[in-house]
Formats: C-alpha cells, sequence, structure tokens
C-alpha cells in the first residue's frame, strides 16, 4: 500500500515489561501525536505478552486508537525475535508507518522486521519533519541525519527522550479489541532463565534526576557513595561503559551509544570523562552536573555546573549538604 494520504494507517508495537504497559509507549504515541500534524491517521496498536490483561485495557483506553490487536499467550511470554519477527512482518502489510520504541526491544525486532519486508528502517528518530521526513542522530549523536524516506512503508524507531509523552492518556470510549492467533512455535531458539533486578529507584530511562559514574569510582563498592546520593536526590543510577566492563555496575545501568539514553532534568556525572559515545546517551538532559578531579576533562565542556575535584571527598561532601 502506497503512503498517500487518504490512505495512511500506522501500527505501534506496543512494549511490555513483564506484564506491565512501559512507559516508552506513551512517547511513541507522542510521535503519533506529531505524525497526526500531517494528515489524518488511523492507529492501530498491536500488543503480544502472556497475561497482559491489565495492559489491553491501557492500550484500549488511549484516545484515537482505531483497534488493539492482541495476543495473550504463553508462548508470548518472552518475545524471542526469532518468533516475532516474522510474525511481525506478516502484520505490516497495509500499513504506511510501523513504530517501535528504540529501545532493546525495538532494537531486537525492527531490523529483522525491515530485512523480511524489504524496507531500510530509519532509526532512532528523534524529530518528525514531514509526514516521511525524519530527523535522526548518527556518528554517536555528533551529526544529525535528516533522511525523506520514500519507501510505501515506513519503519521507525523512536527515541523515547525526543518525543514528549501523551498526556491524554484515557478516552472514556475504549477502542475495539481484535483477538490475533499466537505465532508458531519454533525449536531453535527458547529463554531458559530471565534476572529481573528489583529496584526502588526511579527507571534510568524516565527519572527526573540521574547520578552517574564512571571509571574514577575505582570499585563496584564505591559505587556505594552514589547510591547514597541518589537516594537523598530520588535518583536514578547510571554508570559509563567503561565502569560497567569494570564491573562497578550492571549492564542495565549503562547510558551511552549501546547503553541506555536518558534525558532527565539533572544529570550528575562523577568520575566520568565524557566520551562521546557517553554523550549520546544524555544528549538530552537539560542540566549537567560534573565532578572529575581532572580540569581537562571532556565532560566539561558539555556540564553547566563543573566541579574539578577528588570525587571521594566531593561526594561526601554534597550527601552532608543535602
Ligand atoms: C562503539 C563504542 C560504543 C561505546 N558505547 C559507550 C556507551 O554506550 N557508554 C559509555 O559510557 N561509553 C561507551 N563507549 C566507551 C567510551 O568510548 C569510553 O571509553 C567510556 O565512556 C569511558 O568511561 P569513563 O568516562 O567512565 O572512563 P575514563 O575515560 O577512564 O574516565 C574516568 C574519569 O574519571 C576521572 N577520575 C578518576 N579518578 C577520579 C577521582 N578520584 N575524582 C574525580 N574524578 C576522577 C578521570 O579524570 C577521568 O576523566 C563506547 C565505545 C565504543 C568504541
Amino acid at each position: 500500500m502506497s503512503a498517500t494520504h487518504e490512505s495512511r494507517a500506522a501500527l505501534v508495537v506496543i512494549e511490555l515489561d513483564g506484564t506491565e504497559f512501559c512507559d516508552i509507549n506513551w512517547r511513541v504515541m507522542g510521535a503519533i501525536a506529531r505524525l497526526r500534524e500531517f494528515g489524518a491517521l488511523n492507529v492501530d496498536l498491536l500488543l503480544a505478552g502472556w497475561k497482559c490483561g491489565s495492559a489491553v485495557d491501557i492500550a484500549a483506553a488511549i484516545p484515537g486508537v482505531r483497534q488493539v490487536l492482541v495476543v495473550d499467550d504463553e508462548r508470548c511470554e518472552f518475545q524471542l525475535a526469532e518468533v516475532f519477527v516474522p510474525w511481525l512482518a506478516a502484520f505490516v502489510d497495509g500499513y504506511s508507518y510501523v513504530l517501535i520504541g528504540a529501545t532493546t526491544f525495538g532494537k531486537n525486532l525492527l531490523p529483522g522486521v525491515a530485512a523480511l519486508v524489504d524496507s531500510q528502517p530509519v532509526t532512532d528518530v528523534i524529530a518528525i519533519e514531514a509526514h516521511n521526513v525524519f530527523a535522526r542522530a548518527c556518528y554517536a549523536g555528533r551529526v544529525v541525519e535528516r533522511v525523506a524516506n520514500l519507501q510505501p512503508i515506513q519503519l521507525l524507531s523512536i527515541r523515547g527522550t525526543a518525543f514528549a509523552a501523551i498526556t491524554q492518556r484515557s478516552s472514556s470510549i475504549p477502542a475495539p479489541i481484535t483477538r490475533l492467533t499466537p505465532p508458531a512455535t519454533q525449536e531453535h531458539s527458547r529463554v531458559v532463565q530471565q534476572e529481573r533486578v528489583a529496584s526502588e529507584r526511579p527507571e534510568l530511562t524516565s527519572a527526573r534526576v540521574v547520578v552517574s559514574g564512571g571509571r574514577g569510582m575505582q570499585s563496584r563498592e564505591n559505587f556505594q557513595l552514589l547510591y547514597r546520593l541518589a537516594d537523598k536526590l530520588s535518583a536514578a543510577v547510571g554508570a559509563s561503559r567503561a565502569a560497567v566492563d569494570a564491573g562497578f555496575a550492571t549492564n542495565d545501568m549503562q547510558v551511552g551509544q549501546t547503553g541506555k539514553a536518558v534525558a532527565p532534568e539533572l544529570y550528575i556525572a562523577v568520575g566520568l570523562s565524557g566520551a562521546v559515545q557517553h554523550l549520546a546517551g544524555m544528549r538530552d538532559a537539560k542540566v549537567v552536573v560534573a565532578i572529575n578531579n581532572d580540569p581537562d576533562a571532556a565532560i566539561f565542556q558539555v556540564a553547566d555546573y563543573g566541579l574539578v575535584a577528588d570525587l571521594f571527598e566531593a561526594v561526601p561532601e554534597l550527601i552532608g549538604h543535602l
């Protein structure tokens, strides 16, 4: 189907965290709101999981949704790309747009779908400038590329930090729900174990304050200092890749090009040099504070407030004042 203005329809692939509706979906709906500024759009949501009834209710209540396509089946508990990609690819025909968050979930699925439907995806979209013109960050965020996408199906992954979440989240008339046949089972891959990190702290990608540590923290034990600071500020804790590789912090804490993108109001970078690959993940932070004992550290070039100091003196002092 060609992307004519009369026939435009969008499919949003909803991300779940276990059985829960993820925050990223609100931001993808923010991108949908932006697309609507360029013409009428029929919007369907696709939601696949297991025991995800409450997420289905949330999805169905989103204003302006034509229908929610649902598969609630044990085989969908872990959305394995090997199972999901061929299944998803079968759905995209008939849609002018397919949108998914530029998260691990989206990055896992979209390229495979793109390969099967022979369409080049536009990944990590940070702005929508026309119905088929998108901006995306490349070269670790140093270059913003504008892409006029002339393909009939626009496969887009949306960088959540670049779009505001929709504020009106429920309408009084829920969208109709269409139940789908689950994807066929296959034997060549299965989930053996899933470990979930339970945390009382805010989620990194949606936190208003993030405290991040780098290799300068020197050890996993020293990261406790950052947790104490974060507790005072109700902040999430992030890390540089060097800190993750050294085992000071877990993988899910990594901020950057190959980690998570964050957009907090306040980002406190501690013992972190500010490599371009790290900056790529925090470029949307509103206010950046850096603590580093090297006055020439690159992080000071992007910091709004910089403290040249030994972090092992400065951070305890800061905690003491809060
Ligand atoms: C393809 C690719 C992808 C990458 N993706 C990412 C990514 O997603 N995220 C990421 O972070 N990196 C990423 N990197 C790695 C990146 O290039 C850097 O190596 C990394 O960010 C450096 O981490 P760091 O700043 O913690 O360590 P360092 O560069 O070692 O910096 C440590 C800093 O701590 C300071 N310091 C040391 N001791 C103290 C002290 N006592 N008090 C105060 N300051 C102190 C030092 O002055 C220094 O500035 C990627 C690299 C590549 C090639």
